[in-house]
């Protein structure tokens, strides 16, 4: 178990101080990010062992970066603890909805964080999830990397894949082409040239999924819905 590299994202400076120390005591590697953007990045990019995350944090919250790791076939399996301050219950059972594999509260004792680390990376190494989100006809499936319109496999690329996971996951709410550059393409500060790069995948994404492609709705200069239950 020694020399995993875990990723800790938390903004309040002396809390990672603190933490950090702790880990790289227990003999892990650890990688810092202090807002949730370059959280996301940095776990997309480093593949840690287990990513600690707290919940409040600048530009992406917790919750934002949870559901995104856990859509991308590169990091779905990455276990993940939260952290969450007091008195924030239903954020810690949406976490967990969301597919976090534990949840720590704050103030916490680091040794008990250690020992918690310790059992979700135990366990991790069980257990394979499987998991299907649905919406409408439209099954995705992220244990096979499949979609599937009425039960028919369509062939997506996996960028289309996590274009639609991240839509159908945030339905209802508007995501700008920013953001969905960020969560599929790890970019953090995008230019214009490149938020095109979101509306072509979307163009390709709805002439795949047949009429289902009338949910992902265009929202005049700012970016896409995903609408339906
Ligand atoms: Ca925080």
């Amino acid at each position: 178990m020694a020399n995993e590299t875990i990723l800790y994202i938390e903004d309040e400076k002396n809390i990672v101080e603190l933490v950090k120390y702790n880990l790289e005591q227990e003999g892990f590697r650890v990688l810092i990010a202090t807002k949730g953007n370059a959280g996301l990045e940095l776990a997309l990019k480093s593949k840690p062992a287990l990513v600690l995350l707290d919940l409040m944090l600048p530009e992406m919250s917790g919750l934002e970066i949870c559901k995104t790791l856990k859509l991308n076939e590169k990091t779905r399996l990455t276990p993940i603890i939260m952290l969450t301050a007091k008195g924030t219950e239903s954020d810690k059972v949406i976490g967990l909805e969301l597919g976090a594999d534990d949840y720590m509260t704050k103030p916490f004792s680091p040794r008990e964080l250690v020992a918690r680390i310790k059992a979700v990376l135990r366990r991790s190494q069980e257990k394979l999830p499987e998991e299907i989100l649905r919406s409408g006809t439209i099954e995705l499936d992220i244990t096979k990397h499949e979609l599937r319109l009425k039960g028919k496999p369509v062939e997506v690329t996996a960028k289309e894949f996590e274009l639609l996971g991240i839509l159908i996951c945030s339905k209802g709410r508007v995501l700008t082409r920013e953001v969905l550059l960020s969560k599929v393409w790890g970019y953090e500060n995008s230019v214009n040239i490149e938020t095109r790069t979101v509306d072509m995948h979307i163009g390709q994404l709805r002439k795949k999924i047949g009429k289902e492609a009338e949910r992902i709705v265009t929202v005049k200069s700012v970016g896409y819905r995903f609408d339906g239950e």
